[in-house]
């Protein structure tokens, strides 16, 4: 079975808006792992605190699921997402985006409109008081047509590649944390992780999140 290296699935982070865009190219391999500790220290990851993640997947979860979104303007919030991750973010909870996209692979859409999506949901929920942390997206499929992307690979869900690379880069508590998505493969990723997994009905984001932030408070107050 072939594995994709992790670099090959590791998405543009929002910000700082300096770094290079880690377009699939030769070199990659070699050139990962300095990548990430030059990010971690720009972004002050070595000092960051250890902390509990949710990680969200995208369609269906945060937004309308209409297939393969890929434009902005086709792009539409969940009522109250945006509200549910201020709180997971005032919760003192990292906050990671997993997300499928074998569109890439399907050829609908390349991974530059991946990087300008990701871009503008980040400056919304700037707007709003809230972000994301970090985002992995996978733009493989084993039956694609666009040759570079069909693949086996060990990112898209319900496999955890996302999840684990994350968790490679962030100081996650791992005991602490939840994969929350739509599906079954989301839950599958969850555990394959080794975190908590849940599946919500559509819309459902808020509600799951206030309730999870109420078990918490109980089980483990903030500071
Ligand atoms: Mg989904
Ligand atoms: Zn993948």
């Amino acid at each position: 079975m072939g594995v994709v290296p992790g670099s090959t699935f590791r998405a543009k982070l929002p910000d700082p808006p300096t770094q290079p865009s880690p377009t699939r190219g030769e070199g990659d391999e070699t050139a990962a792992p300095c990548a990430i500790g030059r990010r971690l220290q720009e972004r002050g990851g070595l000092e960051r605190p250890r902390r509990p993640a949710v990680f969200l997947d995208r369609d269906g979860t945060l937004n309308h699921d209409i297939g393969y979104v890929h434009r902005i303007a086709d792009f539409r919030w969940f009522p109250g997402a945006v509200n549910a991750i201020r709180r997971l973010n005032d919760g003192g909870y990292y906050v990671f985006i997993v997300t499928n996209q074998s569109g890439v692979a399907r050829g609908i859409y390349d991974e530059a409109a991946i990087h300008e999506l990701h871009r503008w949901m980040n400056e919304e929920l700037r707007a709003a008081g809230a972000h994301i942390d970090d985002i992995r997206y996978c733009p493989h499929h084993p039956e694609g047509t666009v040759a570079a992307y069909r693949t086996v690979c060990s990112c898209r869900k319900p496999a955890a590649g996302m999840l684990l690379d994350l968790m490679s880069v962030w100081p996650v508590i791992r005991e602490a944390s939840i994969m929350i998505g739509d599906q079954e493969s989301d839950a599958a990723a969850g555990r394959a992780a080794g975190i908590a997994s849940a599946i919500i009905p559509a819309g459902g984001l808020e509600d799951f999140v206030r309730q999870l932030l109420s078990r918490r408070e109980a089980a483990w107050p903030l500071p």
